[in-house]
Parts: C-alpha cells; sequence; structure tokens
C-alpha cells in the first residue's frame, strides 16, 4: 500500500497515475488533508480524509502544493524511518499544461530514485501517447524536434518515441487518403462468444444463454441503424466495423440481414473499409465466411492470441492451434486480403520461447495484419479475481518480448501503424498494430486518434462524438454516449438508447 496525501485537491490524477505506474502491484489510494473540503464537487469521487489512511503503508508519499504559490514540494517517506527523498518544482499559474508537466516529471524522478527504475514511456500514463507526435508533425515539426520535444517533457526512452514518431507518420500518410475531417465511422457491436476468457472485460456474454433472443438484439441494431443513418445523413461513411464480443457467433443468415441492412441504409460510396472481427476461430465456418465474401467483405480479423494449446485451454478459449491455422487457411481460399491476427504477450505461464514459436507459426501464415497486445489486467475480467492463483504461474511481458515481436512482424514486411496503451499492462508496454503499406485498418487509426466521430452501436457501445473545442493539450474534446452493457436491458431500453444519443448529439457541437 502506498499513500499519496495532497493538501490541495489538484492532478491527483496525474500523480496516481505515475505512482501506480512505478508499483504496479501496490494498491494506491490518495488522500486529503483537511486543507482540502471533500464534500466539494471538484474532488475525486474516491476521495478520503487523511484520517482514513492506513497507518501501515508501506510508503507516503506527502505532496505538498502550500508552501509558495510557485513551488510543489513532495517528500517521500518509508513508514516509521525518516524522510528519505524529497524534490521541488516550478508552477506556471498562466500555463496548467506546463505545470502539469513539470509535476509529473518531479514525481517521475522520484520515483525512479526510490524504486531504482525507470519507465519506457516516461511520464506519460495515458492511452493514446501517439497523439503527441502526430499534432507535433502536423504542426510541421521535423521528427529531430519531435524527438527531442518528448525526451525533454516526458522522458520517454528513446525506442519509445522512435517507436511513436513512426507510428504517427505511417497514420498521418494513411489519413491523407480519406476526408476524415467531414467523415465518420459505424461500430457494430454484437456481444456474443462462445466462451469467456480469462482476460476479458469487453462487452461479452456467452452465446449459449442468449441464442434464441439473437433476432432481437438483431431488431434493436437496426433501430439505431436508422437513426444513425438519418442522424449523419450529410456526412461522410468512412469506415465500419464489426466488433464485440465476436460477430461471426451471429448464423450465416444473420450476418447476411445485418450486413444488408447497413448497405441498404448508409451511403457506401466513400467508406474505405468493413472489417468484421471473426476474433474466435471457434466461431469460424465456411459458410460465414462466404456470407461475408458475397457481400463483398475482404477485411477480417482471426485471432489466435497464442499458439500454444496449453495456454489457450488455461485462458477459457475452447478452441485449437490448428483451428485457428485451417480457419486462417479457409478465409485465404475464399479470397480474404486483408486477414488481421490479434497475439496476446504475457498471458499466464507463457515463457519467451512460447512468444517466439507463436510469430513462427504467424510467420507461415503471413497475415497482413499483425496487432502485438500487452495482456492488461482489468478489474472486470476473470483474470483479476484470480490474480493470486495465475501469478504464481508468472505473467512476463519484457521489451525483450516485444522487441523479438517486433523483428518477426518486420521481417514478414509489415510496420507499426497504430499503438495504444491500456491500464494495467503487463510490463508497462503497450499495444502495437503492425500492417503491410496499403493494408493498414484505417478504422484502428481513426478511433484510437479520435480524428473523427464514431457512432458505436449495440449493448456497452460507447458513441465518441468528435467535439469542435479543444482541451488543454490542443487536441479536441470527445463527449460519450454509452449503451448499456447488459443485453436484456438494451433490448428493453432501446427506444432511451436512441434518445440519449439523439440528446447529446443535438446538446454538442460534433464534427
Ligand atoms: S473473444 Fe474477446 S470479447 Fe469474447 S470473451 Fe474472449 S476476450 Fe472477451
Amino acid at each position: 500500500m502506498i499513500n499519496v496525501i495532497l493538501n490541495k485537491a489538484d492532478f491527483e490524477y496525474d500523480i496516481y497515475g505515475i505512482v501506480k505506474a512505478f508499483f504496479p502491484k501496490e494498491e494506491v489510494e490518495c488522500y486529503y488533508t483537511n486543507d482540502v473540503d471533500i464534500e466539494s464537487k471538484n474532488v475525486a469521487s474516491t476521495a478520503h480524509s487523511v484520517d482514513k489512511a492506513d497507518e501501515n503503508a508501506k510508503f507516503w508519499l506527502d505532496v505538498d502544493f502550500k508552501d509558495s504559490d510557485k513551488i510543489i514540494k513532495m517528500t517521500f517517506f518509508e513508514k516509521g524511518k525518516e524522510e528519505k527523498y524529497k524534490c521541488e518544482f516550478e508552477t506556471f499559474a498562466d500555463d496548467r499544461k506546463k505545470t502539469k508537466d513539470n509535476l509529473k516529471k518531479s514525481v517521475y524522478k522520484l520515483m525512479s530514485e526510490v524504486s531504482n527504475k525507470e519507465l519506457p514511456w516516461g511520464t506519460l500514463t495515458g492511452i493514446r501517447p501517439t497523439k503527441i507526435p502526430m499534432k507535433l508533425l502536423l504542426e510541421g515539426k521535423s521528427t529531430q524536434e519531435v524527438f527531442d520535444d518528448m525526451k525533454a517533457k516526458y522522458l520517454c526512452s528513446d525506442e519509445k518515441i522512435n517507436l511513436s514518431i513512426e507510428v504517427a507518420q505511417e497514420e498521418i500518410d494513411i489519413l491523407k487518403k480519406i476526408d476524415y475531417e467531414n467523415g465518420y465511422s459505424l461500430y457494430i457491436g454484437i456481444p456474443f462468444c462462445p466462451s469467456t476468457c480469462l482476460y476479458c472485460s469487453f462487452t461479452s456474454y456467452p452465446l449459449g444463454i442468449w441464442k434464441n433472443r439473437v433476432d432481437e438484439y438483431l431488431d434493436a441494431l437496426e433501430k439505431e441503424i436508422d437513426f444513425t443513418a438519418e442522424k449523419c445523413k450529410n456526412k461522410k461513411l468512412n469506415s465500419v466495423y464489426f466488433g464485440g464480443g465476436t460477430p461471426t457467433t451471429l448464423l450465416p443468415h444473420q450476418l447476411d440481414r445485418l450486413i444488408k441492412k447497413v448497405k441498404s441504409s448508409f451511403d457506401m460510396s466513400y467508406c474505405v473499409e468493413f472489417t468484421v472481427e471473426a476474433g474466435r476461430p471457434d466461431s469460424i465456418t465456411r459458410e460465414k465466411l462466404e456470407v461475408l465474401r458475397a457481400n463483398g467483405i475482404d477485411r477480417i480479423s482471426i485471432n489466435p492470441q497464442t499458439m500454444k494449446q496449453e495456454t489457450l485451454k488455461l485462458i477459457g478459449r475452447h478452441h485449437t492451434v490448428e483451428q485457428t491455422i485451417e480457419s486462417f487457411k479457409l478465409a485465404r481460399e475464399l479470397g480474404f486480403s486483408h486477414i488481421n491476427m490479434d497475439l496476446i504477450v504475457g498471458l499466464p505461464g507463457e515463457t519467451i520461447d512460447d512468444v517466439r514459436n507463436t510469430m513462427e507459426v504467424l510467420k507461415e501464415l503471413k497475415p497482413d495484419n499483425v496487432t502485438v497486445h500487452s495482456l492488461a489486467i482489468k478489474r472486470a475480467a476473470r483474470l483479476t479475481v484470480f490474480k493470486e492463483h495465475y501469478e504464481k504461474m508468472k505473467m512476463i511481458n519484457t521489451s525483450e518480448h516485444m522487441k523479438m515481436c517486433e523483428r518477426y512482424c518486420r521481417e514478414m514486411g509489415l510496420v507499426p501503424y497504430y499503438l495504444y496503451r491500456q491500464k494495467g499492462m503487463a510490463g508497462n508496454m503497450e499495444n502495437v498494430g503492425y500492417g503491410q503499406k496499403g493494408k493498414a485498418g484505417v478504422y484502428n487509426i481513426l478511433i484510437m486518434e479520435e480524428k473523427q466521430t464514431i457512432m458505436a452501436l449495440g449493448a456497452g457501445a460507447c458513441t465518441k462524438l468528435v467535439l469542435d473545442e479543444y482541451n488543454q493539450d490542443g487536441n479536441r474534446k470527445i463527449a460519450r454516449v454509452e449503451n448499456v452493457k447488459d443485453v436484456k436491458n438494451y433490448l428493453e431500453r432501446i427506444d432511451e438508447m436512441i434518445e440519449r444519443k439523439r440528446s447529446k448529439m443535438e446538446e454538442v457541437k460534433w464534427h
């Protein structure tokens, strides 16, 4: 347990993020001294008074904003011992962003000293680090200037800066080809899966329970489709993505119905990409793939996660390695020319040799895209509940693992084209999407860089409206509209979900 004590309700999220990144296995709690009015709505909802702080915490980080308007002092105590570390830094009354960057740097340096560690992404704790180089490159900065800026402001490693610049350059190149400023994308979530994976934190329910109500689910989706098509009729639809869950849990005629509904409801003439996540090999059949091909879809994802049978069993994926390989070969035979494969590094019990073996199999198959995920332990996942048990089996992801995957991808002719991070990631790494030139997934970039509005339909789907206003980082603000997660609720409250979207779209100025 680490206690962070603040005497001002400010930047707690940023401080927490860095402390947690250095000590991922420790619980970190923020407390306020009596100087802070905890009843105030400006204070985080999880705020506690310092009286509630656990006396036995391993470390206490005292952040003292009060001494002067220009200096924030921090003291790091180890319980029962003397004050051990201390640092001070300058704040800028008229520049909150600069103050935040400075504060994060100070906390970083202090944590680094205490833990004797460096973090690959430095002070960047957010999930979209490539937004920074992308913005700077679009402003006309050279790659050297971007590098220097990221090094000085965020203390990232050279390797991660170079990776994020390469990704940003690739993204800019790909996005040049579409008029994304005047467009939007469509996400349709199918929240059913053959079984639930150990690490799953998505909206996913076992198909077995819901199979008799899937048609009702499609009825509800069709209502959302009609609303969206009407509301967005003056904008260009740039990409469509069926995700979930596992869209290929739908029966062939249900898949056909849904795709035809989308194609007949929207003007598809500006749509550069239509992706269906086949995801789980145990949901793929020849008939389903034929339906996709007959509807002109040639971009799918078939996700092995690992090519080690023992791990598949352990993580609750009821398919074999052979099934993955056969599904891939079948898709190729039927003419799919954009196939992505997802894998996860850091799965319980997997060694670097297991990851190497997975990459060897992928190399044989030659997918057009590979997305390398670092295992993220999310609160909602079963993995969290049994964390102690699985931790005994070791969940390891180091930069050696990531570099090895990168090497394999480059040998396959794939280059990194999108990147994001998640909370609770093994080894504090990232997820990287690699693609063959000309075959990268445009939707992945649009959603990750928040470049345009994503209309999201289905249980648990979250619409992101890109607004005309900008935040302090110079990026466009986003308004979110969430659908309820629970399928039963979604079916019963579909009209309310549509009204939620309508009212938000009328309330804000979206782009
Ligand atoms: S396939 Fe994906 S959505 Fe389905 S249970 Fe596994 S992780 Fe969750």
